[in-house]
């Protein structure tokens, strides 16, 4: 992984999540940083447990999404440690202490990605090493689900690692990513071209229905649901920026010069 870093992998494997919620345990002086404990398990919060002997100083959330975080209050309750993460009311439980942008915590300094949530933090560590949470993976690229996500700030947070010089990715499921700026820049231009093809088409009113049809018709029926969710956010940034308007609420949609002629 990284000097002083240590991986284990929740037992939720699934379509969403690869083989499991990724759990990061940081070894500093003073004990151990768990990054992202994971989803509620018996299972896990043993393996945590004995991995580290108990001795856990601090829990750091990524987001607050119930796969990274549902077991923290449990771990927390049994170390007697804090947990910390960027948004105090984004997690489906209080948080102790928030962590700002750019504050750092022994060796952990956090960087406000938003995108894939709100509340997303990315945690630089030393050597190049930055834990991505949901941002960046290798194995998939990430949802973005209105309301919460927001395809405009997945853009910005992506050119922002881009404008980064880390070496490794350590990411909230599946392997590290050892080529992560090419991989920011793959998962980048893809939404990028993803946006284009959808504006292309809105030259004449088009459904969401029809849109999934034409980009996701490849797509397994298990992740139907967030592609539906993923060209609702892409038509969302481009009403944003006045490109794009509803004509029924928000399934039907057309260019706004279309609409104007
Ligand atoms: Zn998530």
């Amino acid at each position: 992984m990284a000097k002083g870093v240590l991986r284990l992998t929740a037992p939720n494997p699934g379509p969403g999540t690869a083989d499991g919620t990724n759990t990061y345990l940081v070894q500093e002086a003073e004990g151990i940083v768990v990054i992202d404990p994971g989803p509620e398990s018996d299972e896990h919060l043993s393996r945590i447990l004995q991995l580290t002997h108990g001795n856990i100083i601090r829990i750091l959330l990524t987001h607050g999404h119930p796969d990274h975080c549902t077991l923290a209050p449990a771990l927390a309750a049994s170390t007697g440690s804090d947990i910390w993460g960027y948004a105090p009311n984004l997690a489906p439980f209080a948080l102790d202490k928030v962590l700002g942008e750019g504050e750092t915590i022994g060796s952990l300094t956090a960087i406000h990605t938003p995108g894939h949530s709100p509340d997303h933090l990315c945690l630089s560590y030393g050597d190049g090493v930055l834990f991505t949470g949901d941002l960046v993976m290798g194995w998939a690229s990430t949802v973005v689900s209105p309301p919460n996500g927001r395809m405009a700030h997945y853009f910005q947070s992506l050119r922002r690692l881009l404008s980064r010089s880390d070496i490794r990715y350590l990411p909230g499921h599946g392997p590290p990513v050892e080529t992560p700026q090419e991989r920011a820049w793959e998962l980048l231009a893809r939404r990028m071209r993803r946006e284009a093809e959808i504006a292309d088409q809105l030259s004449k009113p088009v459904t969401i229905t029809a849109l999934l049809e034409s980009h996701y018709s490849h797509t397994a029926p298990t992740l139907r649901g967030a592609a539906r969710r993923m060209v609702h956010a892409h038509l969302l940034k481009l009403a944003d920026e006045g490109r794009v308007a509803t004509t029924d609420g928000g399934e039907t949609w057309v260019s706004v010069e279309s609409a104007a002629i």
